[in-house]
């Protein structure tokens, strides 16, 4: 088995996600075969550093000691029993430690699922049957923001805000109506209001729309107007949860509290698929009584015990690390690393962080937007392999969004690794006399 035979199962077999799959025949996918920390190895021996933390999932790093033995602790006992009719040990540990992070009685209901989608299929579902269940069944709609993203089943898919990825399925999806801020929120008519059920938002800042942060004090905002009006608030922390923002969940920096919290991606440290929708009891509350008022719905992986055992060893590693201690100067150091950058290449338009997640949005040196056909970010992306950094852009924002456990010498071989790349590009770029 190698590099040749590996590649060519995949052009002959596979399907990758948002994927134009006919310009993948032609091109040469990297293999990546190992981790350790903040670095990936390919199939031919090249280091990378994971400048994206393998889509946005990874902590505190791969082939982290304390999360590998948990998976191998916990498959010595068993992978996976139903958790339909049964408990087990790790979902109840991993439910009573992620209440903890929030103040009694308030976040204390946890329901296990996949992934991020699934995680904002259960809080939508939930949020509708909660209004049959409580004597307002004309509250079925949802508000949600232009361009945000809170995944591809198609539930999640109908809440999203890029034309792109949902358009041709509109009229399957949940009746929503997009939201440009806060703004159009607070002068929304009161028949909308009478109609909705609730409102979802990824708190401080958007990821898939470039990464892009929401003004100050607008979640704390929303929070206030779902009170005066009876609206529910999903929060989803997919990307933002466990660290990423610089406290461990976004919301807590407004002090705001959801009524449903959506988790996913870092929930396990990057290493396996799973989910949780938390509840505060108000809603948990309607699902009791009556047997007809019981959430029907689950998958057949609920709660998988690698999973939970895996996202336990993720949490403690918060605090035998110290991770979010150490956040702070990782931040500021990455801030003025951008800025430098920023003066050094014209290409630089805007850098947008929040805590450890960047977007480093390209431009032309007039300072207008590329053309989108010459996809100059992804281009982009591709030169930065031969510089040792992977990751993927937005359109043409590249996203820096490591591991939390990234090194300051490793802060500068990544901001190091993109400033030459920039160069490298713009001298094979420069308009030839
Ligand atoms: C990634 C993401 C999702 C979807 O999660 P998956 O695990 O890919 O299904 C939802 N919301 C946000 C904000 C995300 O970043």
């Amino acid at each position: 088995m190698d590099t040749d035979y590996w590649i060519a199962a995949d052009k002959e077999h596979c399907w990758h996600p948002f994927t134009r799959q006919s310009e993948w025949a032609d091109s040469e996918p990297l293999v990546l075969v190992d981790g350790e920390g903040v670095w990936l190895t390919d199939s031919e021996g090249r280091k990378y550093i994971d400048g994206n933390a393998s889509i946005w999932t990874n902590i505190h790093g791969h082939k982290h000691p304390v999360i590998n033995e948990a998976i191998k602790a916990q498959l010595d006992k068993v992978a996976h029993t139903s958790y339909l009719g049964f408990s087990n040990p790790r979902a109840s540990e991993l439910a009573e430690k992620l209440c903890g992070y929030f103040a009694k009685d308030t976040l204390n209901r946890v329901f296990f699922s996949d992934d991020g989608s699934t995680a904002v299929e259960c809080a939508v579902k939930m949020a509708i049957q909660y209004r049959f269940q409580t004597g307002a069944p004309e509250r079925t709609e949802f508000i949600a923001f232009d361009q945000a993203y809170h995944g591809d089943t198609m539930g999640a898919a109908s809440l999203g805000g890029v034309g792109a990825f949902f358009d041709r399925f509109k009229k399957f999806g949940f009746p929503v109506t997009h939201l440009s801020g806060l703004g159009e929120l607070i002068t929304l008519n009161k028949d909308q209001i009478a109609k909705t059920a609730a409102v979802i938002i990824e708190p401080l800042v958007q990821g898939v729309n470039q990464i892009r942060p929401w003004p100050e004090g607008m979640l704390a905002e929303i929070r206030r107007w779902c009170d005066e009006h009876q609206v529910h608030l999903i929060l989803d922390e997919v990307m933002t949860g466990f660290g990423r923002t610089g406290t461990m969940f976004a919301c807590q920096r407004e002090q705001v509290v959801p009524d449903f919290l959506c988790l996913a991606k870092g929930l396990t440290g990057g290493y396996l698929p799973l989910a949780a929708t938390m509840v505060q009891s108000q809603v948990y509350d309607a699902f009791l009584g009556d047997a007809d008022r019981a959430f029907y719905y689950g998958h057949s992986y609920t709660a998988n015990q690698l999973g939970c055992a895996a996202a336990l060893a993720n949490l403690s590693i918060f605090d035998q690390e110290q991770t979010l201690l150490k956040l702070p100067e990782k931040v500021e150091l990455l801030k003025g690393l951008l800025a430098d950058l920023a003066d050094r290449h014209p290409m630089i338009y805007e850098v947008r962080q929040c805590g450890m997640v960047v977007g480093v949005e390209l431009r032309g040196a007039n300072g207008k937007a590329f053309d989108v056909s010459p996809r100059v970010g992804e281009k982009i992306c591709l030169l930065a392999r031969d510089h040792g950094l992977l990751t993927r852009a937005i359109l043409d924002t590249i996203v820096l969004l490591p591991p939390l456990s990234i090194t300051a010498d490793e802060i500068r071989q990544m901001c190091e690794a993109l400033g030459s790349t920039l160069t490298d590009w713009t001298k094979k770029n420069l308009p030839s006399h």
